[in-house]
């Protein structure tokens, strides 16, 4: 089996500040005068250590500096995956409001991207999330802020914890696709199919971030399937936070099984260890899948993906150049 770091992949579930580098941001934290906790032993915590470590990341991003430093390193770490092309997940809103300045973090993550798309060759866009346990007015700004940066900012959506009803978000999710921007939720991670229901419905999703609990209700199987709606599946991540008991307790092949548009992400790989090429590998050697489905579920982010048409080509072609140099 080859190292999948060399199947050229895109990545449409990651979040930024759940990819900063621990030393980076031992650094960080120090520079800004603040203490880390042991988070090491915290990891296989679940949940709680998950918010733990969030809540770390947010206390220790304050400077245009930060912001520029983790977004040139994702670059750098998300490159050396085979990831030709990622669509970011980027809290703008939160992080400019508890700063006082609502455009700097944006601003400084695009600069990051920017430089990192120079020295690495990735492409990247920015996903804008919103959580779901905080005002419309938040979601507003967000929505002003892809519009501020249409060139780097490719979509908005949801994220948070699912217990919050998406319907209040409504109106803001609408005006967003009328502003020509892409619109993805988080849905059927921690709450059943009622919220995948919602994120496709009013939620006017056009993926579904995770969406593993849709196998609960078939007649919305069946509705995904036929609009083929992909999913951003993130199986390290599942089993982290509790949503899975392990990797082969994981819906991912029944998903496929069902006829759904399955994509592989890692949606917080500081946390899990396990950046995207490891990802692949995990799902092949769990559902012993062979180097064409590998390549299958390359090709399904790439066609899941908002990339420009001619960047969906470039990789296309270069997963075809892979599957042919299979030894
Ligand atoms: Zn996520």
């Amino acid at each position: 089996m080859r190292d999948l770091t060399t199947l050229p992949k895109a990545h449409l579930h990651v979040h930024l500040e759940s990819t900063v580098r621990r030393p980076t941001l031992t650094a960080i934290a120090a520079a800004n005068g603040l203490d880390v906790p042991d988070v090491q032993n915290a990891e296989l915590g679940g949940f709680a250590a998950f918010f733990a470590l969030n809540t770390l990341v947010r206390d220790a991003l304050r400077t245009p500096d930060d912001f520029r430093r983790i977004a040139y390193e994702y670059c750098e770490d998300e490159a050396a995956q085979g990831t030709r092309y990622a669509e970011v997940s980027f809290t703008a809103a939160a992080h400019g409001e508890r700063l006082g300045d609502l455009n700097m973090p944006i601003a400084a993550v695009l600069e990051g991207l920017a430089a990192g798309r120079e020295a690495f060759g990735i492409e990247t866009r920015l996903i804008l999330d919103h959580s779901r346990r905080r005002p419309v007015d938040r979601a507003w700004a967000t929505l002003r802020l892809a519009e501020r940066h249409r060139d780097g900012v490719v979509a908005v959506g949801l994220a948070g914890d699912e217990a919050f009803p998406g319907d209040p978000f409504a109106e803001v999710f609408a005006a967003a696709r009328d502003a020509g921007l892409h619109v993805v939720h988080h849905a059927g991670e921690a709450a059943g199919p009622a919220s995948v229901r919602q994120a496709i419905g009013t939620g006017r999703t056009e993926r579904v971030g995770h969406g593993i609990r849709v196998l609960d209700d078939p007649d919305l199987v069946a509705e995904i399937r036929d609009r083929r709606l992909p999913l951003e599946v993130c199986p390290s991540s599942n089993v982290a936070l509790g949503f899975a008991a392990s990797p082969a307790a994981h819906p991912f092949a029944r998903l496929r099984d069902a006829g759904l548009v399955v994509t592989v992400n890692t949606d917080i790989p500081a946390m899990t260890g396990r950046p995207l090429a490891a990802e692949y590998a995990l799902v092949r050697d769990t559902f012993g899948y062979d180097e064409t489905a590998c390549a299958d579920l390359a090709r399904a982010a790439v066609d899941a993906s908002f990339a420009p048409p001619e960047l969906k080509t470039r990789i296309h072609t270069e997963i075809n150049a892979w599957t042919a140099a299979t030894p």
